[in-house]
């Protein structure tokens, strides 16, 4: 097992079927333990913060690329200036509603991204409540074909603006499944693994992507913090920690 600059696991195609580090198949995985596990350190956590779909609609795209705090910094701007509904920013003034997200940074392409999204909607939908009332699966792909629209940012607006079960992936999310079972994920085979083994409800997808974030900001950092985090006594990465903790004294002494 090799450990990588960002400080998750690479393990071998062999090492995850058989062997003395086998891992799980991803069919088998069971997500349940974590989600008990964080739940019962952080209490259940109300996300997404919003007031209203529109809200959250416009937060799950300016949060690209940038921490909550900046987003709500131009969240504040935009209500404060009466532009925060898609029906509003579909005919905002381009400058303007560039100055309004600047704290949120890449403020050109963001306010470009979510004038093109508000026009998007009404112009096909006339209303972002009749864009939501598709099936998620319809949503999805649509939501996919509009400019500037990521798989984390769709299943955002899908889960948290049209509240339908989708489970949201986010780099916190892949980094902690790596480390905590040493199998890197990409986005919709991890989508894939969590939604088999967890049961389909909205309130505890919500929920436990929450946990997530929270785990992967107060611990699971890119220096993780293993001696407290409530994943730790069955995280492969911190049992490889301690294991090499423990050869490293047995040198120690043997050497004395
Ligand atoms: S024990 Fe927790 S903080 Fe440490 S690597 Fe595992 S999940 Fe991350």
């Amino acid at each position: 097992m090799k450990v990588m600059k960002h400080g998750c696991f690479m393990v071998s195609k062999e090492a995850k079927v058989k062997g003395r580090n086998a891992k799980p198949l991803s069919s088998s995985i069971d997500f349940n333990w974590m989600y008990k596990a964080m739940r019962k350190r952080f209490g259940f956590l109300d996300w997404w913060p919003g007031e209203t779909t529109d809200e959250i609609v416009i937060g799950a795209i300016l949060t690209q690329q940038t921490n909550w705090k900046n987003v709500e910094k131009a969240i504040a701007n935009l209500k404060v200036h009466g532009l925060l509904s898609i029906k509003a920013i579909a005919n905002a003034d381009p400058y303007i509603l560039e100055r309004m997200v600047r704290p949120s940074g890449y403020y050109r392409q963001k306010a470009a991204r979510l004038r093109n999204f508000s026009q998007y909607v009404v112009g096909n939908h006339g209303s972002l409540r009749r864009m939501l009332s598709q099936d998620a699966q319809s949503l999805r792909k649509e939501l996919l074909g509009i400019n500037g629209i990521g798989k984390e940012t769709a299943d955002s607006i899908i889960l948290y603006a049209s509240e339908k079960p989708v489970f949201v992936i986010d780099a916190y999310t892949i980094r902690i499944v790596d480390r905590v079972f040493g199998i890197e994920y990409k986005y919709d085979k991890l989508q894939a693994a969590i939604e088999n083994s967890i049961e389909r409800d909205v309130k505890l997808y919500k929920d436990f992507h929450a946990q997530f974030v929270e785990l992967g900001k107060r611990y699971c950092k890119k220096e993780p913090v293993c001696s407290s985090c409530p994943l730790s006594a069955k995280c492969l990465y911190n049992r490889h920690l301690l294991s090499s903790f423990d050869e490293a004294q047995v040198t120690i002494k043997n050497y004395n």
